[in-house]
């Protein structure tokens, strides 16, 4: 058991993912979710309506939107965004909070999902162009220019922000902190990145790329190179189910990762890595003096940005975390000096929270 104090709180957003397609007319060699255009039956309102009903008694509070592209001179693109839209509207009129990671979107196309999300986001990835020769040979959405004009745009729309850098796709550490400068330089102007995600790149079974990733060293540089860069009112988030060693998950919250995102049953862009179990991660962290508590997907700075309806929405679930007590050290009478979070089993995925 370390001697710091329970006063280090980390994050994480208790959520469920909604895929409303799986194809995708990019073809970045290291995905594990796209299929080819037409290669999937959309989601269908009904069907999520089912799914969400089935959470309402859980803890689960964010609704990520996440889709593939339907590329923008194709006809079934307002069919797209409608089903989009509709499926966050769904998770609203339900009691959740939506929001949506959808790929490049025009400025009508975010401003219409604005009115149905609480925050939105996009993985910047990297801004160096020499990836476009490379991972991004056949993805025109990883336009690093395409990329930042999108954060620019949801800078002007207020539209409260995540954006991220893939990490180990054959980046230089120049290149990170050109991506993070890119970043600060958008949240300077309009004041709407609410987090950063550093994300790790770990081979899954569907990628051609088969990289080798980055160094757990390299890892806990990056959170470095972050925190350095990055506006302080801008928090650090790290997928805790990338993070191979407990160690490591630990030296990045030293170097100033607060965050470790949405966390549900199943990671949907990197399915072969299960989220380890809530309590038996918030137990591992309160063993090494940090303090997991839940967040909502938008955070408060964010709140003044919002339609009158998400509003009430966010105040509803702002109130009731306040209620919820928070977890102590005393309910983890047994800290291990390290003992590995467990990753979920089926019968947890099914039962989940
Ligand atoms: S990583 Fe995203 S943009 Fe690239 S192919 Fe996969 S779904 Fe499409």
């Amino acid at each position: 058991m370390t001697e710091r104090s329970m006063k280090n709180r980390i994050t994480y957003s208790p959520a469920f993912t909604l895929v409303p397609t799986y194809e995708c007319f990019n073809r970045c060699d290291y995905c594990n979710f796209r299929v080819d255009p037409g290669g999937d039956q959309w989601l269908s309102v009904e069907v999520a309506r089912d799914r969400l009903l089935t959470l309402q008694a859980q803890e689960v509070i964010e609704i990520l939107i996440l889709s593939g592209e339907v590329h923008p001179q194709s006809p079934r693109r307002p069919a797209w965004l409608d089903r989009i839209y509709d499926l966050c509207a769904l998770a609203l009129d339900l009691g959740f909070l939506p929001h949506s990671n959808v790929g490049i979107l025009n400025e009508a196309e975010m401003a219409r999902l604005k009115a149905v999300n609480v925050s939105m986001g996009l993985m910047v990835e990297q801004v160096t162009p020499r990836l476009q020769q490379t991972r991004h040979r056949h993805a025109p959405s990883k336009d690093p220019a395409t990329r930042l004009h999108h954060l620019e745009t949801a800078g002007r729309l207020r539209i409260p922000f995540t954006t991220g850098l893939l990490l180990g796709i054959g980046e230089t550490e120049a290149d990170w902190r050109e991506t993070l400068a890119a970043i600060a330089t958008s949240h300077q102007r309009w004041g709407h990145i609410q987090e950063v995600i550093l994300q790790p790149y770990n081979p899954g079974s569907q990628d051609t790329f088969r990289g080798l990733g980055i160094s757990d060293d390299q890892m806990v540089r990056a959170v470095t190179v972050a925190r350095d860069i990055l506006p302080p009112d801008v928090q650090l988030q790290i997928p805790p189910n990338l993070i191979q060693a407990p160690e490591t998950l630990l030296a990045c919250l030293d170097a100033g990762a607060r965050d470790l995102g949405g966390i549900g049953p199943i990671d949907e862009v990197n399915p072969d890595y299960r989220h380890q179990q809530i309590d038996r991660l918030r137990e591992f962290l309160a063993c090494n003096g940090w303090q997991l508590t839940r967040r909502l997907p938008i955070y408060p700075q964010g709140d003044r940005w919002l339609p009158a309806a998400l509003q009430a929405a966010v105040n509803r679930w702002r109130g009731a975390i306040a209620d919820t007590p928070l977890p102590s050290p005393s309910h983890h009478p047994h800290c291990p000096e390290t003992r590995p979070p467990a990753t979920l089993e089926i019968a947890d995925v099914l039962g989940w929270l």
